[in-house]
């Protein structure tokens, strides 16, 4: 496995993997990984010769100071994972080369970035489109693979890639879970021991959601609602009921597939959940 951690070096290995005819596939991540990462490493290894992953804390994509300081970070203990599954690259950048002096490029999904989860957090997909832009063209992948997980974030970048015409087919990958329910993230080392078990309302209020008999989309508000207000130690951020690809409002009954997305906060750490649910 090749560590790089200039743009210069990236090509040169990607240039070599390309000239052998191979096709790569990318990984791009914030690092300290766990298994929702590893299962985005395992689908890009089944579409590609080659897998190669980025680490990068993208700072542009971080509203607070505080929260991009915080984030975790264990170096030597993701290279060994990634090396334990057969990962041929890994690009761990600067940020001076990620981000150039004098940088004045954004790229942005002018409607996607600024509803839904982009509301609450003003600013933070266009750091998202703008970082996994510059990766694309550091990496130039066949095919790139993000987690479901952050289901306005695979949809903005969907939307991107195709506006774009980047040659790279996006790859979703669906949510890895601890046994308990609990969505795998790296903010999850962050909760105390009472923070993360209330965390458990959110898949609990996603099934209590798809269980319904007559779906509507107040009807799935409502449950989640409900289910996440009576947890005292959890406080709703987002609840998003959404057309599941173009991200469009829905009301009424249930006719089409909706896409769920939810967002709650535990003793300061911002979680996400989200589901697809059919009619
Ligand atoms: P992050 O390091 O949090 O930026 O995540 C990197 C990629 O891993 C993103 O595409 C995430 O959606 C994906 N990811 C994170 N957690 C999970 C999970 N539990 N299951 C599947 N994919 C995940």
């Amino acid at each position: 496995m090749q560590v790089v951690r200039t743009i210069a070096d990236c090509r040169t290995a990607t240039g070599a993997f390309r000239s052998a005819g191979e096709t790569i596939g990318l990984v791009p991540t914030m690092g300290f990984l766990h298994a929702g990462h590893m299962e985005l490493v395992a689908t890009a290894k089944s579409k590609a010769d080659r897998v190669a992953v980025t680490i990068f804390v993208n700072p542009t994509q971080f509203g607070e100071a505080s929260d991009l300081d915080s984030y975790p970070r264990d170096e030597e203990r993701d290279l060994e994972m990634l090396r334990a599954a057969g990962v041929d690259l890994v690009l761990i950048p600067d940020v001076s080369d990620v981000y150039p002096d004098g940088d004045e490029t954004i790229v942005e999904t002018t409607r996607m970035a600024n509803i839904l989860h982009g509301e609450v957090r003003p600013g933070h997909f266009r750091g998202v489109t703008t970082v996994v832009a510059r990766l694309f063209n550091f990496v130039q992948p066949d095919v790139a693979c993000f987690g479901e997980k952050d289901y306005q974030q695979l949809q903005i970048i969907k939307r991107m890639t195709r506006d774009l015409a980047f040659p790279i087919e996006i790859i979703g990958v669906p949510i890895v879970r601890e046994n308990d329910g609990l969505a795998m993230s790296s903010r999850n080392v962050r909760l105390n021991a009472e923070d993360r078990q209330a965390a458990l309302v959110l898949s609990r209020s996603l099934d209590a959601a798809e269980a319904l008999k007559n779906k509507s989309v107040d009807s799935l508000r409502d449950t989640i609602a409900n289910t996440i207000h009576a947890e005292p130690r959890a406080t709703l951020r987002g609840l998003d009921i959404v057309q599941a690809e173009s991200l469009a409002d829905l009301a009424g009954p249930l006719t089409t597939p909706a896409a769920i997305m939810l967002s709650a906060e535990f003793g300061g750490v911002l979680l996400l959940d989200q589901r697809v649910i059919t009619p």
